[in-house]
């Protein structure tokens, strides 16, 4: 009888031992990005948010009000790739959303791949696939997948490709994004034979083309938009179908004059309202979320970059796009808490980049600014070393603010790589509108700590980047196209909204400096699982500590 007792004992302790060791973890991790936010639109718009979107974050989550990107450039592909690797160009790859391929000597996008074909997609010419091959470390997904032996689903969604497939990595259950030519959502045969079937019965809604038959006006009446700029001005761009940037945009007319068919409606708030439409798609038929193992939802919301390089930070159109946005982030957390459960899921939410104001507008209000047009200067670098060094093409291409030199003609003329870069970057360094200057040989060869210097380096490497990097002054770009744009090393393009929400999240607010790179270690930590493979961030731990 003794002994019976002592084996039971020995089993219960066993049992509160198993019980007190198992860990919590969320049904499902839900990491949203929006596209080109800054930070100061969760403030500049909030009395015209609703309760339950980015408020429901805001005040209920963890905020974090000073995340910086420490690289340069500060682009989409560069972002998501960063977010979801914990790591920089420098260490993952990606350098951009195209590079020049010195071997090729052609201009290669980030997640083109002529070996594989677009899944889902008929139309004759769109049908190079498309692959997370450039990226070259681990993202959070794969190493959850890794973790749990491939127990865990990871699905990732956006209208662009380049934001799905690099939040995604190497080994998603699907990768999702919107074919603009045909508005239906496909994918690759990198990720995919065919199409699940959930996302073919999504297609036949027609939804992309429901959303096209919607005229866009204004949410509320326009005196409601106190911080933008009047709708009628001369800092935005103007679409096929319309004299002046104005409201109402009526997209239906305006659809067959602007290419490809449905840039109008990425270019719209209802972009935004399509992908949501996915998302509480993939929460009611996939199986994410439907066991105790941590599955994954990636979510890139584009519209807000395209309507922000369109019409720029003032707009009304683009503060009109968050309004709206808020309400579809509302439909799709109510939509977690129906089909997945609250205190089931856990999120956050962040942007791929910032946003520069309208550099016309920053010279008519005497803060200065510029355009610096790539070809004047590429064609004044070149008489300049033809000046110096004798007659050659000595430069192959400027492509990310980066000059690539014919290294071959060096080689053949005798003289030193590091001679020829260095004279072309006392060159670019004397131009109006260069801030600094680098040279490839100086960014491998030294350890840069601090400030933009340190920004340049995380985002050089070696192999895809170029000879002589430049960097410009505040408030300018190069071959501007649009009304605003991002990709430099300064706050406006840098600092990003970050929120955390959801189960083992606490309730607060942190006003400490955090890297873009910290937010997967801080997600692993979370899962308990180990940080993507050439991870740089260091975990939130002031939001961990009281987790
Ligand atoms: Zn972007
Ligand atoms: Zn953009």
């Amino acid at each position: 009888m003794r002994k019976v007792i002592v084996l039971f004992v020995i089993a219960l302790s066993i049992f509160q031992f198993a019980t007190a060791q198992s860990l919590e973890r969320p049904k499902l991790f839900v990491g949203i990005v929006v596209d080109q936010m800054r930070e100061d639109f969760l403030f500049r718009f909030y009395d015209q948010y609703s309760d339950d979107g980015f408020k429901r974050l805001m005040n209920e989550g963890f905020v974090c009000r000073n995340v910086n990107y420490n690289y340069v450039p500060t682009i989409t592909a560069v972002g998501h790739a960063s977010i979801y690797s914990g790591t920089t160009p420098k260490y993952h790859g990606i350098i951009g959303n195209s590079w020049y391929n010195r071997q090729t000597k052609q201009v290669e996008y980030c997640v083109e791949d002529p070996s594989e074909k677009i899944v889902g997609n008929d139309t004759p010419g769109t049908t190079m696939g498309i692959s997370t091959r450039h990226l070259i470390s681990t993202t959070l997904a794969d190493e959850l997948k890794i973790c749990t032996n491939q127990k865990s689903k990871v699905i990732s969604i956006s209208l662009k490709d380049r934001a799905a497939a690099l939040s995604s990595g190497h080994m998603p259950d699907g990768v999702f994004w919107l074919d603009l030519i045909t508005g239906n959502f496909v994918s690759s045969t990198f990720f995919m034979e065919e199409l699940p079937d959930w996302v073919v019965k999504f297609n036949q809604q027609k939804n992309a083309f429901k959303y096209l038959d919607q005229t866009w006006n204004l949410l509320f009446p326009e005196d409601q938009y106190p911080y933008s700029i009047a709708d009628d001005n001369n800092y935005e761009v103007i679409m096929g179908g319309k004299t002046r940037p104005t409201f109402p945009y009526n997209l239906k007319e305006m659809a067959p004059l602007n290419n490809p068919y449905f840039e109008v409606l990425n270019r719209s708030p209802f972009g935004n309202s399509l992908l949501c439409d996915l998302a509480i798609d993939a929460l009611q038929n996939t199986e994410l979320a439907k066991d105790d193992c941590t599955d994954l939802l990636e979510i890139s919301f584009s519209s807000t970059d395209a309507v922000g390089h369109t019409y720029g930070p003032l707009s009304k159109e683009t503060n009109d796009t968050y309004l709206r946005l808020d309400r579809e982030l509302a439909r799709f957390f109510n939509a977690l808490d129906q089909y997945v459960g609250k205190g089931n899921y856990t999120l956050f939410l962040t942007s791929d980049h910032g946003l520069g104001e309208v550099p016309k507008y920053l010279i008519d209000h005497k803060i200065p600014a510029g355009d610096l047009k790539i070809d004047a200067l590429k064609a004044r670098a070149s008489a300049f070393l033809n000046k110096e060094i004798g007659i050659g093409l000595w430069i192959e291409t400027c492509r990310n603010e980066q000059f690539y030199l014919n290294r071959a003609l060096i080689k053949e003329k005798k003289l030193k790589l590091d001679d020829v870069q260095n004279l072309l970057a006392n060159f670019i360094r004397d131009q109006e509108g260069v801030f600094q200057v680098f040279t490839a040989t100086q960014l491998n060869e030294y350890e840069f700590t601090q400030s933009v210097a340190n920004k340049v380096q995380n985002g050089f490497y070696y192999q895809r980047c170029g000879d002589v990097k430049f960097i410009l002054n505040p408030g300018w770009y190069t071959d501007l196209t649009t009304s605003a744009t991002h990709s430099a090393p300064f706050c406006y393009d840098t600092q990003v909204p970050l929120l955390f929400y959801g189960a083992g999240v606490p309730k607060g607010e942190s006003f400490n400096y955090h890297n873009i790179t910290d937010i997967a270690p801080t997600v692993s930590m979370m899962l308990n699982i180990k940080v993507p493979s050439a991870c740089t961030g260091v975990p939130i731990s002031e939001m961990l500590n009281k987790y």
